[in-house]
């Protein structure tokens, strides 16, 4: 399958293309061709199959023609090491818990199966220069992709994050691993280093001094994957006979997650409508209520993921719907949350349904909770293990809240980054000694 740009000035790549260079050289995003349609028996025997199978089934349609069936089926496998499981919360909503992967959001599934796909493309093209993948984050993104990329031979990562925006939590998770990954500690807010990141895809010097390559949502391999667990908790749902009417409400920031969402959709995911949740960064909702879309710069919130003031993956949202907002707005609704919303969400699902959600997952339970109809059945996805944020959810609650044994080991390492400024010419220069 070939991959266009959103941009339509550069002709379409290959797979193997589009995953190396993640940006379009016109800048736009990369988009496959034609998104396969499954039947209705594949989709109504999703719930026969075990969640290795249903991903298998939905990366054979995609990937199936650009390699080895048998090689995608074991990168599928070790990719999702883990489940996805859908829990009742309240009457008729369910939470999609993604946060069971080794740095505990759903980031791991995307980090993994690209970082994968990617050190697979290398091996094939036999490139003997290392190949660096740059990461702007704003948390979580950092952690799962270097927990994702860890070690994986001819690849060397760049995190770059935010000074200050990033919980303790989640900055040892990709300041303490040494070897392949390098954390840059940028003087500035989310947008910076996203700004940075995408300089730096576009300076032909920097370009021909190294090998290039984003892990952020742009990339193909990383939003794509994430289509999977849409059909494994449509399976679960429909085994316990709760799939019809079904809304599904993404926490949004980049709109990576809820993009892989749409494609779910495209391919014949019975899914009635789709809720986008927003913290203060509402330009996606201001955009479906007014149809202009209006990017600036982010603001902080406790839903520090959603920290997002130019959403990348917006280009691939109109390019799905040849920018018709009637269509969009028709599938989408949006809603957002202020932080003191977030926080009385967060009480009132522990307190009236002993539910523990992060900051992230309440935004999406809140906007089900006020925009579900009679009938219908309500999923948001719950992004993040609360304990990432413990200090935020500890204060909200008023109590000390458990932390997985696994998130206390990444808190043991010693933290290694260096400090830079949000200034392109100093990010290059460093870029350009390596
Ligand atoms: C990244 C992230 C989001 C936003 O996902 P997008 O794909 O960027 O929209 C939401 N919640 C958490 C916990 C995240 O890490």
């Amino acid at each position: 399958m070939k991959y266009y740009s959103t941009n339509h000035s550069v002709p379409p790549v290959s797979l193997e293309e589009a995953v190396i260079k993640s940006l379009a050289a016109d800048n736009g995003l990369y988009m496959p061709e034609s998104i396969p349609v499954l039947d209705p028996a594949t989709i109504a025997g999703l719930k026969e199959q075990s969640f290795h199978e249903i991903a298998n089934t939905v990366a054979q349609a995609f990937f199936g023609k650009d390699m080895e069936p048998e090689t995608l089926r074991k990168i599928v496998e070790d990719t999702l090491s883990f489940e996805t499981p859908v829990v009742p919360v309240s009457d008729s909503i369910y939470s999609l818990e993604l946060f069971h992967g080794p740095t505990l959001a759903f980031k791991d599934v995307g980090a993994r199966f690209m970082a994968r796909l990617l050190s697979y493309f290398i091996r094939q093209r036999g490139i003997e220069q290392e190949v660096n993948v740059l990461v702007a984050t704003s948390g979580d993104t950092g952690s799962a992709v270097a927990n994702g990329f860890l070690g994986v031979p001819g690849i060397h990562v760049y995190v770059l994050y935010p000074k200050g925006k990033v919980s303790p939590i989640q900055e040892c998770q990709f300041t303490t691993l040494g070897q392949n990954i390098t954390a840059l500690e940028i003087d500035g807010v989310f947008d910076d280093c996203q700004a940075l990141v995408k300089a730096a895809f576009l300076d032909v010097d920097l370009n021909r001094h190294m090998q290039l390559t984003s892990a952020n949502s742009i990339n193909v391999a990383r939003f794509l994957p994430q289509s999977f667990y849409y059909f494994n908790a449509y399976a679960q749902l429909d085994r316990i006979g709760q799939a019809k009417e079904l809304v599904v409400c993404v926490p949004s920031g980049n709109f990576g997650n809820i993009t892989a969402g749409l494609f779910a959709h495209r391919m014949g995911l019975p899914i009635k409508r789709f809720i986008a949740a927003n913290n203060r960064n509402n330009v996606f909702y201001e955009y479906l209520k007014t149809e202009v879309y209006t990017p600036r710069p982010s603001v902080a919130t406790i839903a520090n993921a959603m920290d997002v003031g130019a959403p990348s993956n917006f280009a691939r949202i109109l390019d799905l719907f040849g920018s018709d907002h009637p269509a969009i707005s028709a599938l989408i609704s949006g809603s957002f949350y202020s932080d003191t919303e977030i926080a009385e969400t967060i009480k009132e699902i522990d307190e009236k349904y002993h539910y523990l959600c992060d900051p992230h997952g309440a935004c999406g339970y809140r906007a089900l909770a006020a925009g579900l109809k009679p009938g219908e059945t309500g999923i948001f996805l719950e992004t993040a293990h609360p304990a990432k944020f413990k200090e935020t959810i500890e204060g909200i609650l008023g109590r000390k809240i458990e932390v997985p044994a696994k998130l206390q080991a990444f808190m043991k390492g010693t933290k290694q980054n260096i400090e830079m400024s949000k200034d392109y010419r100093s990010f290059k220069s460093y870029l350009l000694a390596q």
